[in-house]
């Protein structure tokens, strides 16, 4: 099996996985439609699919939420693949509130919120817990962003989880964590593909610069139909590189979030295609394809998720 990189997380030095197989998006609205109890039911679909993530294709690296109710389906799947705890990295969110009509799951905050996670998924500690968005404001999240980041120190000082970050966050909301962070956040997982290299202003150089890993969720989309309906300025440049170097689309543009310095988390409901994932780390773009991929990409904008805060204020 292809041995898997990683990225090592400045605070701890653990090294990170350099590639998660997501649980949320497709997974999460299936089993909403199939579930009447989702946080608290495995599906047994998700979890042989998982299971496979981990034993078949070679994934080391999950991803879940407790919004997307799959945290059960992962926690199985770990008893299931009989795989040692330390040798899959392990990630959830808690879920601080969309909007209104999505407020918090659990209002006292991530303390209490972990706590009920790992028992659902009958684990002792997570290797990273994130705070899932920014949107902090009383009538969804109850608690403000600098209470929530007192409650995750907690968490990594009680051993429930050992690293501690955030997502969806811009450089302002950063900013107002690190005024008061006695444990810095060590990851910002945000949309990032060729297409949208900056979720908002300097968020990925802001990161960088304060040795903030940066994760990208939805890192395939410019290669997917149903997101890019009419094609991208990409494409051309995409199919001859796939021929020079022998690869497929999905490990092309993996590769380039990878070669960018950013952690791709992507998911399939196919355990052949997870597999084929893996393939990205067994070649390299050259310089010059990496400047012309990212030059080009720079010249379409797309975003998947949360428009109206980033783009409509
Ligand atoms: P991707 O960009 O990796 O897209 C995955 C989707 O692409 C799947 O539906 C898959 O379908 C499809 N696909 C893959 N390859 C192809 C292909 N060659 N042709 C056509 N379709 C293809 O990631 P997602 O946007 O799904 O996000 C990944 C994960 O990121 C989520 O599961 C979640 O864990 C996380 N996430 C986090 C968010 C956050 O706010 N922090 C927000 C959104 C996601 P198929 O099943 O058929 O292979």
């Amino acid at each position: 099996m292809t041995q898997i990189p990683t990225f090592t997380l400045a605070r701890t030095g653990d090294q990170i996985p350099a590639l998660a197989m997501g649980s949320g998006t497709k997974h999460r609205i299936k089993k909403k439609a199939e579930t009447d109890n989702p946080k608290e039911t495995a599906t047994e679909e998700l979890t042989q699919l998982l299971t496979d993530a981990i034993t078949y294709a070679g994934f080391t690296h999950l991803d879940t939420a407790e919004t997307y109710t799959t945290e059960v389906e992962v926690g199985e799947a770990i008893k299931r693949s009989k795989v040692d705890r330390s040798k899959v990295w392990i990630t959830s969110k808690y879920d601080s509130g969309w909007r209104v009509e999505y407020p918090a799951s659990t209002p006292s905050g991530p303390y209490e919120a972990l706590t009920k996670s790992l028992k659902k998924m009958d684990l002792e500690y997570l290797d990273l817990y994130l705070i899932h968005s920014p949107f902090f404001h009383p009538d969804i999240s109850y608690i403000t962003v600098e209470e929530a980041w007192r409650q995750m120190e907690k968490l990594v000082e009680d051993g429930k989880t050992k690293n501690i970050g955030v997502s969806n966050f811009n450089t302002e909301m950063l900013e107002k964590i690190l005024k008061v962070a006695k444990i810095k956040p060590q990851v910002d997982q945000i949309e990032f593909h060729l297409y949208l290299q900056n979720q908002s202003p300097g968020v990925v150089q802001f990161c960088q610069k304060n040795d903030i890993l940066v994760e990208a969720y939805s890192p395939l989309t410019p290669i997917l139909p149903h997101r890019i309906t009419n094609g991208g300025p990409v494409d051309e440049l995409v199919e001859k590189l796939i021929k020079k170097y022998g690869v497929t689309k999905n490990q092309l543009i993996l590769r380039w979030v990878y070669q960018s310095g950013v952690l791709p988390v992507t998911t399939s409901s196919n355990k052949d295609r997870l597999k084929e994932a893996l393939g990205m780390f067994d070649f390299t773009i050259d310089k010059e394809d990496f400047t012309e991929l990212t030059e080009l990409g720079a010249t379409f904008h797309y975003r998947g998720f949360f428009n109206k805060y980033f783009e409509e204020g």
